[in-house]
Formats: C-alpha cells, structure tokens, sequence
C-alpha cells in the first residue's frame, strides 16, 4: 500500500489526476501490465488495433491470445504521428482493446494535445473497446513539450488501463517493477491473473521504488538533458550518411532512421552494422511490417560511443557504398 499511495501521489503531481491507490497493481516490469490486458480482453473472434512500428510484445501477445493483430500504421513522413483516419477505419464491433504507446518506442515520436483530444473523441464514439495507454516514456521528452496523458481524460477512465514503470524514468530495468492503473471492472482479473503466476513483485524491490519516486528528482532532468544533447547529434550526424534520413525524435531515447535509399532491407543494414563495424541497433522488421526500411538507433549510450558509432558509418558508407557491403 505504501508504495501504491507513492505512485497515486506521482499520478497527481505529474498528471493532475486522482486516483484511487486501489486501482493500482504492481507488477514485476512493465511488460506484465500489457500482458495480463492482452491476454484478458485479447482471445479468438477478437481484433486488437495496435501501433506499427511498435513495441514488438504488444503484436507477439496479441497472436499468442488467438486475437487478430491489427496495425496501425506509423509512418516516418507524418513524423510518426497517429493516423485518426486510419484508425477509425480500423475500428469494428470485433475490436476489444486499442493499445497507444507515446512517447514511443522505437519511433521517438509523441501525441500531441490536439491529435489526443481526437483520438479520445474517436474512443467516445467507440464505447466497446477497452484502450492500454503505455506511458512508461512519459517522463523522457524533449523541446519543452509538454506529456498528455490519456488518464486526463475522465470520459474514457472507466475502460483504460494505464502502463508504466521505474525501468525508463529512474533506469531501474533490471529490478523488474511497474506498475498499472486498471478500470474498477477488470482489476479482480488482473490481480487473479497476477496470483496465479508470480504472487507479488519482491518487497526489496518495491522499497526501492518507492525511494526512486520519493527521492530527489533532480537526476531524471539531467538524464533528460543528457538525452536531448545524443538526440540533436544522432539527427545531424545521420542526417550525413549515405542513404539514411533522420527524423528529429520528440520523446525516449531512440531516433529511427529511414534506410530505404541504401537499397538494402532493415536485416542487412542491421547486420553489416553489427558484424562488419562493430554497432548495435535493432532492425526496423523487428518493430512489425511497417518497420522495414527504417532503424532503430538507441541513446541510452555515452555521448563518446554514439559519436565513434556514426564516424564508423559514414567512413564506411564513404568507402564502400551500401550495396557493395
Ligand atoms: N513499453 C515499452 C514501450 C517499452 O519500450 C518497454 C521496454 O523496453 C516496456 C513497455 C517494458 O518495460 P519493462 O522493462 O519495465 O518491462
């Protein structure tokens, strides 16, 4: 109780919002919050709308439930912004849960106020559908933008389900903690579902959680900070290399190139990157469909790695073209 009281009171300070400590489960991770929501609202004769590129649990769970995946379309070109008409289009009797991931992992990209209040209002016209708002970046944003929460919205309150964690915010991702804020309705589920699998989220662990909430706050700006400093490099520095174009991400720590003028698929790039340059990032196809031809390129490095990494790239891409490699 202690600490969901913490996370009850974090939920007022950052999101102008009260919430009843009940409502709150606390998981091991974020990652048991969308999979306790996907299993239970997710089933064969169901449709769960979920974005692409995306966090690829989100489409592995659903397919793992018997659910058909349905995705919405992210693209680079709209800045990776929401699609509301594609989304509307998508929305049928047979969709149980739409799942919003913002800030967003891997595209950086973030729901502005304007796109939210739409999106909330599509949601109002589709009263059957429950809605999984993974917040877990929510504190990594840039350009003095401000974060919209969904759970500012009191009309869809009673189906939402609210995902975030320690992992990003205070790096804790090797504790394993998060947490979920669940509708009255389907809250009993959770828990029974949480019972039956791992009993509760180790008490060392939710004492240092709450020492992260209650602590000083000071080092998650610095982090922040230290972020936006990697962010403007990686766009300007990507931005020279042969055949990629860089977006300028708005929130979390990764940046998504196109690599579709290099002519060689989202694989390739990521396996001549890691085998022949020594370079870490992850494929675009390992996002979903619509991540093919794109790169995910993560911050959460020293400023020194990030900049030997591009040098190494655009040595490279001077040297030898793409499609020789
Ligand atoms: N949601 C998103 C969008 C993520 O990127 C991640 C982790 O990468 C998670 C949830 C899960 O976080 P956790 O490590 O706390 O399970």
């Amino acid at each position: 109780m202690e600490l969901r009281e913490a996370v009850a009171q974090d939920i007022f300070l950052r999101r102008k919002t009260n919430i009843d400590p009940d409502r709150i489960l606390i998981v091991p991770g974020g990652k048991v919050t969308m999979w306790n929501a996907i299993l239970m609202l997710g089933g064969k004769g169901k449709e769960i709308i979920y974005p692409n590129p995306g966090f690829p649990i989100y489409e592995s769970v659903i397919n793992y439930s018997g659910a058909r995946a349905v995705p919405l379309k992210l693209h680079s070109k709209a800045d990776f912004d929401y699609d509301i008409d594609q989304l509307k289009s998508l929305i049928n009797k047979k969709t149980s849960l739409i799942i919003f991931n913002s800030p967003s992992n891997p595209t950086g990209g973030l729901i502005s106020k304007k796109d939210m209040d739409k999106i909330v209002n599509l949601l109002e016209q589709n009263p059957q559908t429950f809605i999984l708002s993974d917040e877990i970046y929510s504190r990594i944003i840039y350009d003095n933008e401000d974060f919209y929460s969904m759970l500012a919205y009191p009309q869809i309150i009673d189906r939402l389900i609210l995902l975030d964690g320690w992992s990003k915010t205070y790096a804790m991702t090797g504790w394993r903690i998060g947490y979920g804020i669940w509708p009255k309705k389907l809250i009993k589920i959770s828990e029974r579902l949480n019972i039956n699998s791992f009993s509760c989220t180790n008490a060392p662990t939710q004492y240092a959680a709450i020492a992260a909430l209650k602590g000083p706050q000071n080092f998650v700006d610095q982090m922040v900070l230290a972020f936006n400093k990697r962010r403007k490099i990686i766009f300007d520095e990507v931005n020279k290399i042969d055949g990629f174009t860089c977006n300028q991400s708005k929130g979390a720590f990764y940046s998504m190139p196109s690599i579709k003028r290099t002519g060689l698929s989202s694989d390739q790039i990521q396996n001549i990157l890691l085998y022949k340059l020594g370079i870490a990032t992850v494929s675009g196809a390992s996002f979903g469909k619509f991540g093919e031809g794109y790169l995910r390129i993560s911050y959460a490095n020293s400023e020194k790695k990030i900049l030997e990494a591009l040098k190494r790239i655009k040595d490279f891409t001077e040297l030898e073209k793409w499609k020789n490699a």
